[in-house]
């Protein structure tokens, strides 16, 4: 078999949250895009992937790399990765685009390979350990987290720097003890390791199942700091790509779980290699979604399937109803699992017709995710001190 021809598809996604990741009060479009990949063969068998990231961007990497693999085996999945990621050291670190641009290319060989061979990717992963993946979504309310309570999830992550305490409060009181919560601080860049320190013991007493960038991913040292004085599992990653994007956070032990996005992390394969870099210092895989779209969604669905140290996945089920518009299978929700595919491949394909209805405009966040210094990110800043100082006195009060 032989690659023919490698296209991209590229498209506005939607309004995932009103945050200005997403979209802003002033009325500007939500700026998350997706960006998909089909590869050719001169069997007629197709493959797609999914580089999510920031896909504007990556669909030129992509379209450059189309070189480097016409006429090749699309078998040769490691050899090709390996050829992909030596074709772009001229270019320095390949980083999250020239990885995003890898992770697509790389899903969509496995996608035909499985095609090829008539079975699911798992199988190719090594068999299934399990055949449903436990899930979880987002609340920054309790009423939100009771409704997912209501519609089967056992997990729920709440978000923001701003006054995780009083969300988790409320949260932990609405839904008791047997749903897990989890806290996500978006690892701003002014977080300080301290101030870190201070908010995770005060979250101690409500037995989060994990919480997540206490600092920023680039501050390792910082890291260690908030793990050594924390008694929360601690999760990071979601920004990394590449086994060495993850080497120093697993091999120091710095997180109890790691949070690679199956849309920028490398591909299948990387991800592969990644549990089992973590299997070996027991730490858990929980990938990241945000960004992440509904194909690279079924690529981690098989991963999962396939290693032993699966926590669950991330999944914003009500970001926006295109989601489930741009595919040709979804996946339904039930007890707050998914099923693991079945069909051959990924078992799945896009709507070409669909993506076409939604151009892309913009992919960067134009409001700046209201965590910039030096407008309303330091107001953020000054009022996380006030409230969990307010909120510290309040919990000794009661004690
Ligand atoms: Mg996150």
């Amino acid at each position: 078999m032989k690659i023919t021809d490698i296209r991209t598809f590229l498209m506005q996604a939607g309004k995932p949250s009103d945050r200005a990741w997403a979209s802003d009060a002033k009325g500007h479009q939500g700026s998350r895009n997706w960006l998909f990949v089909k590869i050719y063969t001169d069997q007629g068998i197709t493959g797609v992937g999914e580089c999510s990231g920031w896909p504007r961007v990556i669909e030129t990497a992509v379209l450059d790399l189309r070189s480097v693999l016409l006429g090749e085996d699309p078998a040769d999945i490691e050899r090709l990765w390996q050829k992909m990621l030596t074709a772009q050291m001229g270019h320095g670190m390949t980083g999250i685009v020239g990885a995003g641009a890898m992770t697509g290319i790389d899903m969509a060989l496995w996608d035909i390979k499985g095609k090829a061979l008539n079975t699911p990717v798992w199988n190719l992963l090594g068999g299934q350990v399990r055949d449903r993946i436990r899930i979880y979504s987002h609340a920054s309310d309790a009423e939100t987290a009771l409704d997912l309570k209501r519609r089967g999830f056992t997990a729920v992550k709440t978000g923001g720097v701003a006054n995780p305490l009083q969300k988790v409060e409320a949260i932990r009181e609405a839904v008791g003890d047997e749903m897990d919560v989890m806290v996500d601080l978006h690892g701003p860049p002014w977080m300080t390791p301290k101030d870190a320190i201070v908010l995770g013991r005060a979250l101690e007493p409500f037995h989060l199942l994990f919480l997540e960038d206490p600092v920023a991913p680039e501050n390792i040292e910082g890291l260690a700091r908030v793990q050594d004085h924390v008694a929360i599992p601690i999760a990071a990653g979601e920004r990394s790509a590449t086994i060495w994007g993850w080497r120093a956070m697993i091999e120091r032990e710095l997180v109890d779980v790691i949070q690679p996005d199956t849309g920028r992390a490398g591909g299948i394969s990387q991800m592969k290699k990644l549990a089992g870099m973590a299997e070996a210092h027991h730490i858990m895989l929980a990938p990241h979604s945000g960004s992440l779209g509904p194909v690279a969604e079924f690529a981690a669905l098989h991963l999962l399937a396939a290693i032993p140290n699966c926590l669950m996945l991330e999944r914003i089920e009500d970001d926006w109803p295109g989601r489930y518009e741009v595919i040709s299978e979804s996946p339904k929700q039930k007890d707050g699992h998914l099923p693991v595919p079945t069909a051959p491949g990924l078992g799945v394909d896009i709507r070409e017709d669909v993506i076409a209805r939604h151009p892309s405009t913009v992919n960067v966040s134009i409001a700046g995710g209201g965590y910039e210094p030096g407008t309303e990110g330091e107001h953020v800043y000054v009022q996380t001190r006030l409230r969990r100082a307010a909120s510290f006195k309040r919990s000794k009060g009661k004690s």
